[in-house]
């Protein structure tokens, strides 16, 4: 066998394909992964399928059609009332992961510093570290997941070129505040420093509470770039289509790697999202859809021995079960998938640390069903 010097060591299967795996072998509900089990709107089929049946099969122009950058353009500027060009300042790419990847590769250099929030979305590290880069990661604080700014600003040196944020929070379930994107504001402000913000769950921010984007903050949002990902957004995590947004200077650099690692993305699917998204109550309407099944899940489960922790956003609730076990969170998210049938993911899995508060991620993206078969093993765990 080849002598092999492997680019990420300490890098297994992601907790998602493992946890995923888990709960088919053992047939368990699965409330792991994140992703819905019930279909998109039916128009959206339709729509793809009328895009693939008139000629939209060819190679799309590689920063993603212009029906669909206008489109994207038009749910900024409705939601965040910020403009970006279609274009020079919007691009389309194969799911958020991308946008993510492409925006590291394209601005991360050897020795490079980027602060990250732990707990973490799994893709954010192992970009870094395979461009030769130090991830610096910052634990939020628990209970509650804050960021602490003080702890920021000591970690900030001449390296660091990147922080990324992500809000609503994966896994968490938290959201920053307008207080908090004001810190950021100041901290980075005339600095060489990147703010890679990751607003996947953008239409998923509850109670009232409006999503604070970085496109709300114009001194901030000229030194960010702008992650977002469609499969939240209309139900097809399985489309893998997504954008990143960023002043004309930052997306220039971000194309030159994009048409690389892609050159450009599913044409048809991309018109259909565009035409479908031109209704804006199809992006309007997810967050109060999303905020019921929120509801409907923390009745239901609002007796158990489990200890309910806020979700602001998201669709992911979390769960600790301190009041049951004292197992690690791995140990306990396994067996509740083999003995109860039940898959959640722990939430070491997020941390370099490993950090074990007893919390397990649900994701509630389910038909009421689904979340009524989990709930009523939830309230059986003693
Ligand atoms: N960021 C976060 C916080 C996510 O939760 C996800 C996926 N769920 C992504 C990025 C990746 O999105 P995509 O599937 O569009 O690549
Ligand atoms: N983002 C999804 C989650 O957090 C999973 C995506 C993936 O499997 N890579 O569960």
């Amino acid at each position: 066998m080849m002598q092999l010097k492997s680019k990420l060591p300490n890098i297994g299967t992601t907790i998602f394909s493992v946890m995923s795996a888990l709960a088919k072998e053992h047939n368990a509900i699965n409330l792991s992964q994140g992703f819905p089990d019930f279909e998109c709107d039916p128009l959206l089929l339709q729509l793809a399928q009328k895009y693939m049946n008139s000629g939209f099969n060819q190679y799309a122009p590689m920063q993603g059609v212009l029906p669909l950058r206008e489109t994207i353009s038009q749910i900024i500027e409705t939601c965040y009332q910020s403009k970006y060009n279609p274009e020079t300042e919007i691009t389309v790419t194969a799911g958020a992961t991308q946008g993510i990847y492409t925006a590291i590769a394209a601005f991360i250099n050897k020795g490079d510093e980027v602060i990250v929030f732990e707990p973490a979305y799994d893709c954010y590290i192992p970009a870094i570290e395979l461009h030769g880069a130090k991830a610096v990661s910052i634990e939020l604080t628990y209970p509650g997941f804050k960021i602490d700014w003080e702890k920021v600003k000591n970690k900030m040196n001449d390296n660091t070129k990147m922080i990324i944020i992500n809000t609503p929070h994966n896994p968490s379930g938290t959201t920053l505040t307008k207080v908090d994107l004001i810190e950021l504001e100041k901290l980075v402000a005339g600095k060489n420093i990147i703010v890679l913000s990751d607003e996947v769950y953008e239409h998923m921010a509850f109670d009232g509470e409006p999503h604070q984007s970085v496109a709300l903050f114009p001194e901030l949002k000229k030194q960010s770039i702008i992650v977002s990902s469609f499969g939240k957004t209309v139900h097809t995590t399985g489309w893998k289509i997504g954008y990143t947004v960023a002043p004309e200077y930052l997306m220039k650099e971000f194309r030159k790697v994009h048409q690389f690692l892609v050159f450009a993305v599913n044409h048809p699917f991309q018109m259909a999202l565009a035409e479908f998204l031109s209704d804006k109550k199809n992006y309007l309407e997810l967050k109060n859809f999303y905020q019921q099944k929120r509801d409907y899940f923390r009745k239901l489960v609002s007796n158990s021995k489990f200890k309910l922790e806020d979700c602001t956003g998201t669709y992911f609730q979390l769960l600790n079960y301190s009041a049951i076990s004292n197992e690690n969170d791995s140990d306990f998210a396994i067996r509740l998938t083999k003995e109860y049938k039940l898959a959640s993911i722990p939430l070491s899995g997020f941390y370099t640390s490993k950090k074990d508060d007893k919390l397990l991620r649900f994701c509630f993206a389910k038909k009421n069903e689904t979340l009524e078969k989990a709930a009523e093993i939830i309230n059986r765990v003693k």
